[in-house]
């Protein structure tokens, strides 16, 4: 497997699975809804979700990761299922609160620990059926999250040539595909896990406070 360096950016997909939509309310977008993590927010497997003194609402959003594999602009879909290395776990961690206050979600998705993602990214060859690609969220061990490809409003081709119109993809770039229904809260003390079948568990604690400024590195 190429090792990557970290992604120039990681492309998030709001309101891409319609149950998840109906659990807030909202009517499912036209067109994909599009929004950017910070690579900063990238923690791995095993490293805390730190929850922030800004918010008092921080929710899990297990999703499908896509990593690119190579350059994509303007591409068709057809050239985005090629251009694609892998999959991984990815947890959309969103400060809610925050996130309805803002209209902008840079804050409410960009904190440090907001993008745990891993444990590692499987390859995907040219004939792997990607509407077959299942995920969940688990926390504490209680299912609270199950969903599958299918369901996408726009699959990942789809979503990767739409982005590819606006952003160049570069590779190692991270794409986050959407979350199913039953997104929910987190607490201090918690354990939160995303699971696609053929990547594993993506395990993550949750602590409260941000890190220590002189601790930032
Ligand atoms: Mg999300």
């Amino acid at each position: 497997m190429p090792s990557f360096a970290p992604p120039s950016k990681i492309v998030g997909v709001g309101r891409n699975y319609p149950a998840h939509a109906r659990e807030h309310g909202q009517a499912m977008p036209t067109e994909p809804l599009l929004f950017l993590k910070p690579p900063s927010a990238l923690i791995a497997d095993g490293e805390p979700i730190r929850l922030p003194p800004a918010s008092a609402h921080v929710e899990h959003e297990g999703e499908i990761g896509v990593v690119i594999g190579r350059r994509l602009c303007r591409a068709t879909a057809a050239a985005a299922r090629d251009a694609i290395f892998g999959v991984t776990c990815v947890n959309d961690v969103t400060a809610r609160d925050l996130q309805q206050r803002d209209s902008q979600w840079t804050r409410a998705k960009g904190f440090d620990t907001f993008c745990p993602v891993g444990p590692r990214v499987v390859p995907v060859d040219a004939g792997f059926a990607l509407d077959t690609l299942q995920v969940c969220c688990r926390v504490n061990g209680e299912l609270r999250q199950q969903g599958v490809a299918a369901e996408m409003a726009f699959s990942i081709p789809a979503l990767l040539a739409y982005i590819s119109e606006i952003m160049t993809l570069e590779p190692g770039d991270l794409v986050a595909t959407g979350t199913p229904a039953g997104v929910g809260r987190l607490n201090p003390g918690d354990v939160v896990e995303v699971e696609i079948p053929m990547v594993g568990v993506l395990r993550n604690p949750v602590v409260r406070g941000q890190a220590a400024a002189a601790d930032c590195g």
